[in-house]
């Protein structure tokens, strides 16, 4: 019996050698990544993404109240909030995704702080990636351009002039519920603006609110995302989603 256990440790301790001396014992080969072809540049859609937006076709869109076609100005391949034309969604929805999206604040400054530029990007319809002109204008900032409004600040401000583009790039993860209505795992979120990270894997705190602290309400899998007409001229393009 004792030189069994001895022969089976001398046994294990060589195996062990041989597997710590061949490479090959760490190699995984499966699965194997399926294969994404890239766009040509970083605005364009990788060959599996949904494109929502892509020249000046809206018809990925609707109005939030009605469920109509939107009233969001359309042309130079993007679209652009009107005053009063109210939230539009996608036709579709989303959960766990990957988002591009590119966005212009007005070229003309007319107003300050939250009044200049103002939008917003709402995954699941309730939770605010901000879109807000943050070039040398200051306001609260938990609610400045890449924060997740009133929850969040971005890690820098990586703002660009008004009147050009800008990009988000996000990662977001929905958040899970109980049967019992409590929550499973909150939502994530990770945002990249102009290429610089400003949100790294936070924890969403709730559905976004103006007044109060946020709190979670239980929710689809998966809901539209939604943009926001908060009055000024924002504009969009090059919007594609890629479901995770
Ligand atoms: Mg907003």
């Amino acid at each position: 019996m004792r030189n069994m256990r001895t022969l089976i440790f001398v046994l294990t301790i060589s195996i062990s050698s041989v597997q710590a001396q061949d490479a090959k014992f760490t190699e995984v080969w499966r699965p194997e990544p399926r294969t994404v072809l890239p766009g040509k540049s970083p605005s364009d859609a990788p060959a599996d993404a949904i494109v929502l937006l892509n020249g000046n076709d809206l018809s990925q869109w609707e109005n939030v109240s009605d469920k109509k076609t939107i009233k969001w100005r359309s042309g130079d391949n993007a679209m652009t909030v009107i005053k009063g034309g109210g939230n539009i969604q996608t036709k579709q929805s989303f959960g766990d995704c990957q988002l591009h999206i590119e966005w212009r604040t007005p070229a003309e400054v007319k107003a300050s702080g939250q009044n200049r530029g103002n939008s917003g990007i709402f995954f699941m319809s309730r939770y605010e990636l901000q879109v807000l002109d943050s070039y040398g204008n200051r306001t609260y900032s938990n609610g400045q351009a890449g924060s997740i409004y009133k929850q969040h600040i971005p890690l820098v401000n990586a703002s660009k002039a008004p009147g050009e583009w800008q990009t988000y790039d996000v990662i977001f993860t929905a958040p899970r519920f109980n049967a019992d209505s409590s929550v499973k795992s909150p939502a994530r979120i990770t945002v990249f603006q102009n290429g610089i990270l400003v949100q790294n894997n936070v924890e969403i705190i709730g559905s976004t609110s103006n007044v109060g602290i946020a709190h979670y309400i239980p929710h689809p899998e998966k809901l539209p995302l939604m943009l926001q007409d908060h009055g000024d001229e924002v504009s969009f393009r090059n919007v594609w989603v890629r479901e995770l």
